[in-house]
């Protein structure tokens, strides 16, 4: 999905919902309000209905003239249900004047009677001086609920939240979904590019290689062989680093551990870069003072990690490249470290770096070559070993990856 589209699609919904919840807001005021006069009508009806039994009092009816207070409290909650008002409130009497509370249904709770909206005179004859208040008290949480319209703007809005949530999350699926096949793009353009430039140096250095009068020269010859050499070890670790992270996606991949040296394969590790580096007027170092450094693991995994790492420490310093490596014991780890003096990583990139397909952005900082999967490669690999991945770096400065195995894993 288009950018563009997708930024067109949130502002429609954001609109849309924004107007939902307006006309939403104002039809449930209009039904509040409704469903309150409606409620005041049933309440006024039905205390007429009890002031005419008041004033007319039958035997059967159980209201007497003087004021039985119990009573009254049940014909007033009988005839309200009878009016549809399923609410027992608080009953008051008050003095003519209104000025003295005479009896309260809940003693303690004078002072709302006094404030209380539902006040009915109360006289002997119709036309006579009153001669007492009828007040009646709702709970606000009562009318709240009975106000069902609240209930509805409660829910509604819980509803409409819960819709722009999904909507949320279902935009940040896309976001990320699209990132990735960007991301699946670039890796594969980057990987026709990384696997066609050194099968086409190859070609090359062969066709050199066939001409008598350049094979005839031992130091030329031997130039050519190198570059043969170091291009055939540059694509056998990126192939090798492919295929073993497309093993590793699936669950049931296992490494094969059997004991090891690390120290041994750092050794090897140097050998085989030491031309590319001499080449590049740059140095690689190993102090290996862990000892032990043995470990039980899988050989090739941890061959191609370090591999990763040293390639990536030369690829990534873009002047004279510096190479350090060091082991050592930590309790029952062994930990090792790679440290160069190339482009450094910034605070930002380093939270990302060990993502799959994440590549450092090559704007202003490299335009290497790469695919993205190298450094996710290693973290699975030390992940699967049980150790730690962590690494130091200042932009302009350098990186140092340490990386920390188990020796009992
Ligand atoms: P690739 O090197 O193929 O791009 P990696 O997964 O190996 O992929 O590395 C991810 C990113 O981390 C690289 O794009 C690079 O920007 C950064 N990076 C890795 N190692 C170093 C390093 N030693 N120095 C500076 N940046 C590095």
């Amino acid at each position: 999905m288009k950018r563009k589209f997708v930024a067109f699609l949130t502002t429609i919904f954001a609109l849309a919902a924004t107007c939902l919840i307006i006309i939403q807001y104002y039809q449930t005021q209009r039904t509040a309000t409704l469903s309150d006069n409606m409620f005041n009508i049933s309440v006024n009806n039905a205390m007429d209905d009890v002031i005419i039994q008041l004033r007319n009092p039958e035997p059967s009816s159980g209201a007497e003239r003087g004021i039985n207070f119990q009573l009254l409290d049940s014909l007033i909650t009988q005839e309200l249900i009878v009016n549809g008002v399923d609410l027992s409130p608080e009953v008051g009497i008050m003095s003519p004047d209104l000025g003295e509370v005479l009896y309260c249904s809940a003693p303690g709770k004078e002072r709302r009677m006094v404030n209380s909206p539902y006040k009915y005179s109360v006289e002997a004859h119709t036309g006579s001086p009153v001669e007492y208040y009828i007040v009646l008290f709702f709970s606000s949480a009562a009318l709240f609920l009975q106000a069902n319209a609240h209930i509805y703007m409660v829910m509604s809005t819980f509803l409409i939240i819960i819709i722009l949530l999904l909507f949320i999350i279902s935009m940040r699926i896309i976001a990320n979904q699209r990132k990735v096949d960007e991301m699946k793009t670039d890796f594969i353009n980057n990987m026709t590019h990384e696997i066609k430039t050194p099968i086409a140096t190859i070609g090359l250095a062969c066709e050199m290689l066939s001409d008598p009068s350049v094979n005839s020269d031992s130091s030329t010859r031997s130039n050519f062989v190198n570059i043969i050499n170091d291009e055939n070890r540059r694509m056998r670790v990126l192939i090798e680093t492919i295929l073993q992270n497309a093993k590793m996606s699936n669950k049931n991949f296992n490494i094969s551990p059997k004991e090891i040296d690390l120290n041994n394969i750092i050794n090897e590790t140097v050998k085989s870069f030491a031309l590319t580096l001499k080449n590049r007027n740059g140095s690689i170092t190993a102090d290996l003072k862990a000892d032990p450094a043995l470990l039980y693991a899988d050989e090739l995994h941890i061959t191609n990690m370090i591999y990763n790492l040293v390639d990536n420490a030369i690829k990534y310093s873009p002047n004279e490249p510096t190479i350090h490596i060091t082991t050592l014991n930590e309790g029952d780890f062994v930990v090792l470290k790679i440290k160069d003096n190339g482009i450094g990583i910034s605070k930002e990139d380093q939270k990302h770096i060990f993502e799959k397909f994440y590549r450092v952005s090559t704007g202003n900082v490299h335009n290497v070559k790469g695919f993205g999967i190298g450094l996710n490669y290693v973290s699975q690999v030390v992940t699967l070993h049980h150790g730690k991945i962590s690494l130091q770096s200042e932009l302009g400065q350098g990186t140092t990856f340490s990386i920390s195995i188990p020796q009992n894993a």
